[in-house]
């Protein structure tokens, strides 16, 4: 990996890079929507990831460069302005320059940069992160400071929160710098405090991507996120990981139906993140394969993220054999399912599902078998 955008940065660049590396996409694995009611939620890093190269120059001016996009972006020195249109996915790393100030990092001056990648993007598995990391990690390299692993996901976070724009919890950020292969990461949305549970030998990701996005899919997030507040307000608590489940099923008719459908799932998927930590220390599979498959349901049921084409999905998986359990992975309202399997689901199952997929929908997800990877690093 190195080697190869080491080659890359010579072309485009003429010179080596001073500092490579690289930073994971992720798999939401259980814990929908729980990160920004201060719940809990596991993800794991992947194999897949965005790899980051940088050399300094003299005339403060940033050169950015993507595989992406195979264009070069040119900034003038101490330029910060957001960027439109083809350029647009320089706010990503540029958000980072932004934020390290407010983390008491200086920003790098000026820089000659190359991302390239192979993980999809817009597909649920976080790239936005991987970039936002391994562009921080890159850019600490080249100002040859220090930042704790917590510091470095609170800059990507903070670069797409308010750079970007994009209102996402800790997840994304949380699993691309805290992530270890054959680990999932489980965080503790309220501290943030971030932890490793090992994933049981023989356990397999597949994820299955139907390219499907409702038009009003950053709307609807918002909405969701503003019900989520609603409902923890008129449960009578600040947010809605103070609420227990029973305190939801007693507000039930009391409350609006709807504040009652979000809390419900919130809670429940709150309950179940825990529920599937224990049930990974046992090694019990079935257990936790079953809690995926519930946290769908309840997406379908309460806190209506699914859409037809998800739950197709995870119809067709969870009466697959060898499949633990099925759910959506991400925000919902479209985007991938995930399913874990035992290691002889094979592609010629997942080519039978897809297929399926496609007699009734007229397009054929794309099928990643995914592999656990390590958290941002310095290669
Ligand atoms: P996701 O995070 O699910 O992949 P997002 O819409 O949050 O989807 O982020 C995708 C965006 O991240 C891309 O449109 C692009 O702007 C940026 N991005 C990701 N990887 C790269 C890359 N290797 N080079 C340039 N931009 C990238
Ligand atoms: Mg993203």
């Amino acid at each position: 990996m190195k080697q190869i955008i080491s080659d890359l940065f010579r072309q485009i660049h003429g010179r080596a890079p001073s500092v490579v590396t690289r930073a994971p996409g992720r798999i939401e694995f259980i814990g929908n929507h729980t990160d920004y009611n201060g719940g809990t939620v596991l993800g794991a890093s992947i194999d897949r990831g965005v790899t980051v190269a940088v050399a300094p120059r003299t005339d403060g001016k940033r050169n950015f460069h993507s595989l992406f996009t195979g264009k070069t972006v040119t900034l003038a020195a101490a330029e910060t302005l957001k960027q439109h249109g083809e350029a647009s996915w320089v706010n990503y790393p540029l958000g980072v320059i932004a934020a390290m100030p407010a983390f008491g990092l200086s920003a790098p001056e000026g820089f000659d940069y190359v991302a390239t990648s192979d993980l999809p993007t817009g597909a649920g598995l976080s790239s936005s992160a991987a970039i936002e990391l391994a562009s921080g990690l890159a850019f600490l390299g080249l100002t040859g400071r220090q930042a704790d692993r917590e510091t470095l996901v609170k800059i990507g976070k903070h670069a797409e929160n308010n750079f970007v724009g994009v209102p996402c919890g800790i997840l994304d950020q949380g699993v691309s710098g805290f992530g270890k292969a054959n680990h999932l990461v489980f965080i503790d949305c309220r501290g943030p405090r971030f932890d490793t549970v090992p994933m049981p030998a023989g356990a397999h990701f597949w994820i299955f991507n139907t390219h499907t996005k409702h038009a009003l899919v950053d709307g609807l997030y918002a909405t969701r996120h503003r019900e989520c507040m609603e409902a923890a307000k008129a449960l009578g608590v600040s947010q809605l990981v103070e609420a227990r489940p029973a305190q939801v099923e007693a507000a039930q008719g009391k409350i609006s139906a709807d504040a009652y459908s979000r809390a419900k799932h919130v809670v429940d998927e709150i309950a179940r993140v825990g529920l599937a930590v224990k049930s990974l220390e046992n090694g019990d599979l079935a257990t936790v394969g079953g809690l995926l498959t519930a946290s769908h349901r309840s997406s379908q049921n309460y806190f209506g993220n699914s859409t037809e084409e998800l739950d197709f999905l995870v119809d067709k998986l969870t009466t697959t054999p060898r499949v633990y359990g099925a759910r959506l992975t991400g925000g919902g309202f479209g985007g991938a399912v995930m399913a874990l399997t035992d290691e002889s689901f094979g592609e010629d199952q997942a080519k039978t599902v897809a297929a399926a997929y496609e007699a009734k929908y007229g397009a054929r997800p794309d099928i990643l078998h995914m592999l656990t990877g390590e958290g941002a690093q310095v290669l």
